[in-house]
């Protein structure tokens, strides 16, 4: 049923960059055999799952979206990967993103455009836009993404679906193709907080491939979604909100910003305290992360030498073959990355541009923890707009990045957010869906799964 209407969706939408229709159906098949023999199954039996094309999968291509990994085959599933499986879930395919996760609209792929399936003239959001576009058509259940600066939440926002970026480390990050590793965190997308809450409860865990994952205890997500009880008059009785004051004034759409305000009286007619909190180093955020994640990125693509992985242009001499194989395969955008991080980095401009950042870095953090002193959770719109028309932003990079002023700071943090929709703005055949963020302290994702259920 999900292929027959993954496929249907397939040629407007292009979510996917490989659908394994045959391994699909013969992992359900054994599914149904387990089952039949009376054999415990796992919570996803049978669950038909997306992952992004940045994440390892041993029987299908894995890209990362660059045409530098075309015809790639990891010998290996990313622990994430493995864990669906093992819990039974059905691998359908590999979606679409920006290069290496770098964008925000999927319009950086090397490969294809995957349009949103609100107004399939906009763009799905990125650099998971495929992944999001995949659960919001409904061409899978659920799907992986990955979240270094927003790429799992501003394209739920722009999607309409539910998105969970866990703490750093929650995830194990074995398998996705790293971009910057300080920030990269394995992320899920869903219909429902339900679902979202079974997934992550799954991939979740300490992993001996990534030793910066971590040992904290992995709690029944979706169970824990049922201890606050929502039948009550004030479900959210004790929790308090705070509303970042910066995220809903200038630069962002007022639509947008309204919505937000209106999910906040919502949360507050559900028993919450409501405030609103300043951070004042708030927009610091978006330029140290942007040094930060070229820095990061410039040394982890360095790896991408036309002999380890996937395609190789034939040289006389090994450093035109570097060389060749490197200009060839990377696209615009990854390339500019290299520059800036290269730059950042060089000696006698590292302490004005990297150091700096990590000074910025540290300030986020602690105006963060400071907030989240004083509240429970705090909320912001996912994204300044709502999905944007495809090409508008194309030219622009500045104007892109500036796009996610509202994801960056949290990645700094480490700590979890999760979007839920929220609501619509005016756009589209039946208006756009914005997201609401919610970010707590590091390994609160229980805390703002049962606050999302409950909102949802
Ligand atoms: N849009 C941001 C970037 O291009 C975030 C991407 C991500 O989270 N992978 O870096």
């Amino acid at each position: 049923d999900y292929l027959s209407r993954l496929r249907r969706a397939e040629p407007q939408l292009k979510s996917f960059l490989h659908v394994a229709g045959t391994e699909a159906m013969a992992a359900a098949e054994e599914v149904d055999k387990r089952v039949e023999r009376g054999e415990e199954v796992g919570p996803l039996a049978g669950v038909v799952v997306a992952v992004k094309d940045n994440i390892c999968t041993a029987d299908m291509p894995s890209t990362g979206g660059s045409r530098i990994l075309e015809g790639y085959r990891p010998a290996f599933d990313a622990t994430a990967v493995r864990r669906m499986r093992e819990a039974g879930a059905v691998v359908v395919g590999k979606t679409n993103l920006d290069e290496f996760g770098m964008g925000s609209t999927t319009e950086g792929s090397g490969f294809q455009v995957t349009a949103n399936p609100w107004d399939v003239s906009r763009v799905p959001g990125g650099s998971s836009g495929g992944s999001a576009a995949a659960v919001s058509a409904r061409q899978c259940v659920v799907s992986l993404g990955s979240d270094t600066g927003g790429s799992v939440r501003q394209p739920a926002s722009f999607c309409g679906v539910v998105g969970m970026k866990p703490t750093y480390g929650r995830v194990s990050r074995y398998g996705l193709m790293a971009y910057a590793s300080s920030l990269d965190v394995i992320g899920c997308f869903g219909t429902s907080v339900a679902d979202t809450a079974i997934l992550l409860s799954v991939i979740s865990g300490y992993d001996r491939f990534d030793a910066t994952s971590s040992k904290n205890v992995v709690p029944n997500y979706a169970e824990e979604l049922v201890s606050l009880n929502y039948m009550e008059p004030n479900p959210l009785k004790g929790i308090k909100v705070g509303i970042i004051k910066e995220t809903i004034g200038e630069g962002v759409d007022t639509e947008v910003a309204s919505s937000i305000q209106a999910a906040a009286s919502n949360l507050e007619q559900l028993g919450s305290v409501v405030s609103e909190v300043s951070m004042p180093s708030f927009s610091l955020g978006l330029p140290a992360y942007y040094i930060l994640a070229a820095s990061e990125a410039s040394s982890n693509l360095s790896r991408y030498d036309g002999l380890r992985y996937g395609n190789q242009v034939a040289a006389d001499e090994l450093s035109d073959l570097y060389k060749e194989s490197r200009a060839n395969g990377f696209g615009p955008e990854v390339k500019m990355r290299i520059l800036m991080g290269t730059y950042a980095l060089s000696a006698g401009y590292y302490d004005a541009y990297y150091k700096r950042a990590q000074q910025v870095r540290t300030l986020v953090q602690k105006s963060f923890k400071d907030a989240l002193d004083e509240n429970d959770i705090l909320i912001s719109p996912a994204a300044p707009s709502a999905a944007y028309k495809m090409g508008e932003k194309t030219n622009d990079p500045l104007a892109m990045y500036a796009g996610d002023i509202m994801t960056v700071n949290v990645n700094l943090a480490g700590f979890p957010a999760l979007v839920v929709p929220c609501g619509f703005v005016e756009g589209g055949n039946a208006g756009l869906p914005v997201g609401l963020q919610m970010i707590g302290s590091a390994f609160s994702e229980a805390k703002l799964l049962r606050v999302g259920h409950i909102f949802e």
